[in-house]
C-alpha cells in the first residue's frame, strides 16, 4: 500500500513525487512511455528558471533523480484503469494492481499533429508545437503558424515580435480567434494570412527549409521558404483514463481548485492535463508542488 501514487512521469509527476517523498510519504510514480514526458523531446529549454539553457531530457533526468533521492519509486508501466470511489484507491496497470491512500493525476497532454511524413522527424529541427517554448530560436527568420483559433493567433502575434515574417495558414477564409486577436493579426504588417489553405508537405532533410501549401478552393499549390513551422491546431489532454471518474471540462481537461484537488476526495491533479491557461514545465512543476503538498495535508487531516 502506497501513501501516494503519481500517474505520469513528466515534470508535474516528478515534482509531486519530490514533495510527497520529502514529506516521508511512500510514493510510487508510474510512467507508461519514457521518463520525462513531453520535455524529453525539447532540444533546448531557455525558460526554466535557474537554467539559461538546458536540454529537456537532462532536466527530466535531474528531476527524476531528485525525487528518487528522497525515496520516491519510479516504474515504467501503463495505468489502464482506476477505482477511486473508496478511501483506498486502486490503480490498475498492465502488470498488476496497486493500492494507495491518494492519487495524483499527471498524465499530461499531447499536441495534435498534422500527420505529414516529415513532421515527426523534423520536430525540434524547425517543427514546433509551442511558440512560447521555441519562438526565440527563430529571431529574424521567416516562419509559419498553422491554425485559426486563439492559440494560433496568439502564437502568430508572439512570433511577429522577433521573426521577420510570419505566415498564418488557415483552412478557412477567416479566423476562429476572438475579434480582438483577429484585428491584431490583420493589422500586423509582419503577419501574412494564407487563407483557405492547408500544409501538404514539410520540406527539408535535417532542418525545415520550407512548406508546400494547397489552396483548398482553387487547388493551387505554392512553395514557401521558411525555417520554422509552428503547429497550433490544439492539444489533447491525456484524460481518457479518468473519463466518468473525475470532473472534466468540455474539452477533456481535469477540473481542480487552486489546491489541485479534483471533485473526488484524495484525488489531485497537476500539469498539462489540468484546466489552466499556461502549459509549461515551470507551471507543471508548480502544480506538482501544490498537489504533493495538498495530498500530504489530505492524508494527515484524514488520519490515513
Ligand atoms: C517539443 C516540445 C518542446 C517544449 N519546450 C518547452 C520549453 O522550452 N519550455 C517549457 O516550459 N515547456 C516546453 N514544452 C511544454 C512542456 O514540455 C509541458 O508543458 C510539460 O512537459 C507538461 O508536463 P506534465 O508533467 O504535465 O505532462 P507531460 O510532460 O505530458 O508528462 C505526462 C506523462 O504522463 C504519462 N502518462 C500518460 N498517461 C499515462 C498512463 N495511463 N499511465 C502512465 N503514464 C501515463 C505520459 O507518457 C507522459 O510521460 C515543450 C513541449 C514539447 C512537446
Amino acid at each position: 500500500m502506497y501513501d501516494v501514487i503519481v500517474i505520469g512521469g513528466g515534470p508535474a509527476g516528478f515534482t509531486a513525487g519530490l514533495y510527497t517523498s520529502r514529506a516521508k510519504l511512500e510514493t510510487l510514480i508510474i510512467e507508461r512511455a519514457y521518463f520525462g514526458g513531453q520535455m524529453s523531446i525539447a532540444n533546448q529549454m531557455e525558460n526554466y528558471p535557474g537554467f539559461e539553457g538546458i536540454s529537456g531530457s537532462l532536466l527530466a533526468d535531474k528531476m527524476l533523480k531528485q525525487a528518487e533521492k528522497f525515496g520516491a519509486k519510479a516504474i515504467l508501466d501503463e495505468v489502464v484503469d482506476l477505482d477511486l470511489d473508496s478511501k483506498i484507491k486502486k490503480v490498475i496497470t498492465r502488470s498488476g494492481t496497486y493500492e494507495a491512500k491518494s492519487v495524483i493525476l499527471c498524465m499530461g497532454a499531447s499536441p495534435r499533429k498534422l500527420g505529414l511524413p516529415n513532421e515527426e522527424k523534423l520536430t525540434g529541427s524547425g517543427v514546433s508545437y509551442c511558440a512560447t517554448c521555441d519562438g526565440a530560436f527563430f529571431r529574424d527568420r521567416e516562419v509559419a503558424v498553422v491554425g485559426g483559433g486563439d492559440t494560433a493567433a496568439e502564437d502568430a502575434i508572439y512570433l511577429s515580435r522577433f521573426c521577420s515574417k510570419v505566415y498564418l495558414i488557415h483552412r478557412r477564409d477567416e479566423l476562429r480567434a476572438t475579434k480582438t486577436l483577429s484585428d491584431l493579426i490583420l493589422s500586423n504588417p509582419k503577419i501574412i494570412p494564407v487563407w483557405n489553405s492547408v500544409v501538404e508537405e514539410i520540406q527539408g532533410e535535417y532542418m525545415v527549409e520550407g512548406i508546400r501549401v494547397r489552396n483548398i478552393k482553387t487547388d493551387d499549390v505554392t512553395d514557401i521558404k521558411l525555417s520554422g513551422l509552428f503547429i497550433a491546431i490544439g492539444y489533447m489532454p491525456n484524460s481518457q483514463l479518468v473519463q466518468g471518474k473525475v470532473e472534466l471540462t468540455g474539452d477533456g481537461y481535469i477540473k481542480a481548485d487552486e489546491n489541485m484537488q479534483t471533485n473526488v476526495p484524495g484525488v489531485f491533479v497537476a500539469g498539462d492535463v489540468r484546466e489552466k491557461q499556461l502549459r509549461q514545465v515551470v507551471t507543471a512543476a508548480s502544480d506538482g508542488a501544490v498537489a504533493g503538498s495538498s495530498a500530504e495535508q489530505y492524508l494527515s487531516k484524514n488520519k490515513l
